[in-house]
């Protein structure tokens, strides 16, 4: 314990930005013994995976889902006090295209479970199966790795997949996983995630869909743990500007100012450029911030009388605006209430949100029969609600060449792409570095 008790006089650390992120590198700060204090602008933890309430009825700023090889995520969930059998419905690999294509992996170990997927897929043609189930192996054989990033797209038509098979399998695919359309999208970050997810263990492809919502899934309960572990979470309470003394680093909020040893920078992209602008050695970190893109999600929700459901939790549509459907009844037991996701850019950003509102209310009509009217619908426009995950990105370092200041967030420098794996990995790496930097001998 002597060891934990020097570092508790070394550092003295402010995380800015009570998201997936943040929370992540408090808690690991916390469970070593640091000091920690966690500064978050709005009044509820959780920043773009956060939980809200609409009608008296627990919603999210938007549907997620993840997948069982978001390994971190899942074991600090854990570490704070959640568990994952009751917080998830947990689902087996499938991808339901309703009536027009479905893969489901059956009880086998990875990657044969992937393969026999692909293999007997429905509304492929035969042709299409062998194409996909070869460039799996294709891409096994080369490790996920491609010696130059290029577009998916690009990828895709390298190895000789058709636009059949595109639409069907691997465009939805890449827009639920990168929040990216096919012909800008990282075909090197794309891999990554299908390695992760594809070809390790049969677990790793699951797909869990949360049973509660997205703030009391882990930035709640991370918070609860930070403060047992002797650290401060203050909501309400953003940073408006940050200044760098020779020996620490001022945090100024509306309720005073406060000096810290680290900083660590976990707000949005857009707010990390501005409260990091006036620092002259942040220029090119500034300019790898300010030359990303983002990308929209689309959430709307509705809910009908309480006999209404789909015929599965989780089903694709295909090429309509409602990309994939959530049925929250079998899900979360919340009846009746059905969430439409759609991501990325397209032409339903030129909607209003009653016209989308009323396109999705006609789709569900036209494919499952649903002839009820809603009893109230909300739609959910998060307009950057990630970056764009484009081919050759350059994405900031979690350390900067300030030794007392890291970067954290999905942005920063990772294998993933926007997710909360992503956010989490990079808070985690944070605390890391700092932890390591003041205990160099490791003990
Ligand atoms: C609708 C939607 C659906 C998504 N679906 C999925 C999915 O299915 N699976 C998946 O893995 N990912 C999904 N994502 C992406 C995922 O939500 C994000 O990658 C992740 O939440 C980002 O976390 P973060 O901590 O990096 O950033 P943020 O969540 O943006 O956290 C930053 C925090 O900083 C706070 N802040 C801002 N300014 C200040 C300030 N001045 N001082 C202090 N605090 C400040 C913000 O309020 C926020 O809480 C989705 C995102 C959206 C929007």
């Amino acid at each position: 314990m002597a060891g934990l008790d020097n570092l508790a006089q070394e550092l003295n650390i402010a995380v800015l930005g009570g998201g997936y992120a943040g929370m992540a590198a408090a808690v690991a700060l916390a469970g070593r013994g640091i000091p920690v204090t966690v500064f978050e602008s709005a009044r509820q933890l959780g920043g773009r995976a956060r939980g809200m309430t609409h009608q008296n009825t627990q919603l999210d700023n938007g549907q997620h889902l993840l997948l069982g090889c978001y390994h971190q995520t899942l074991n600090l969930i854990e570490q704070v006090g959640g568990n994952l059998e009751a917080d998830f419905l947990r689902l087996p690999l499938q991808l339901d295209l309703h009536g027009h294509f479905a893969l489901q992996a059956p009880r086998l170990p990875a990657p044969l479970h992937l393969l026999f997927a692909l293999l007997g897929a429905q509304g492929l043609s035969w042709s299409d199966r062998l194409s996909a189930a070869r460039f799996m192996l294709t891409l096994r054989r080369i490790h996920f790795r491609i010696a130059a990033d290029m577009t998916v797209s690009e990828l895709l038509k390298l190895h000789g997949q058709g636009d059949t098979l595109i639409q069907k399998l691997w465009e939805p695919l890449c827009i639920a996983a990168l929040n990216t359309p096919v012909h800008i999208a990282s075909a090197q970050v794309m891999l990554n995630v299908l390695h992760d997810a594809l070809n390790k263990t049969r677990a790793d492809s699951d797909m869990l869909l949360p049973r509660i919502d997205f703030t009391a899934l882990f930035p709640e309960r991370a918070a609860n743990y930070v403060r047992k572990h002797g650290g401060h979470v203050l909501t309400s309470c953003g940073a408006d500007a940050l200044q760098l003394h020779d020996y620490n680093i001022e945090i100024s909020t509306q309720r005073g100012s406060l000096f810290f040893s680290h900083v660590i920078c976990a707000t949005p992209p857009v707010t990390t450029a501005r409260l990091l602008r006036p620092i002259a050695e942040l220029g090119a970190i500034i300019e790898q911030i300010d030359a990303l893109q983002h990308q929209p999600i689309y959430t709307v929700y509705l809910q009908y009388p309480s006999h209404i459901t789909l015929p599965h939790p989780m089903l694709g549509l295909y090429q309509r605006v409602s990309q994939w459907l959530f049925d929250k009844g079998q899900i979360a037991g919340q009846h009746g209430l059905i969430a439409a996701v759609i991501s990325a850019q397209g032409l339903h950003q030129k909607l209003t949100q009653e016209e989308l509102a009323q396109k999705v209310i006609a789709e569900l009509n036209e494919e499952f029969g649903i002839s009820d009217s809603p009893l109230w619908v909300k739609v959910i426009a998060e307009k950057r609600a990630t970056f764009a995950c484009t081919s050759d990105l350059q994405r900031p370092a979690q350390q900067t060449p300030l030794p007392r200041l890291l970067l954290a967030g999905d942005y920063t420098a990772g294998d993933y792409p926007a997710t909360l794996e992503g956010a989490v990995q990079s808070g985690l790496r944070c605390a890391e570095v700092l932890s390591a930097a003041s205990n160099p001998s490791g003990h």
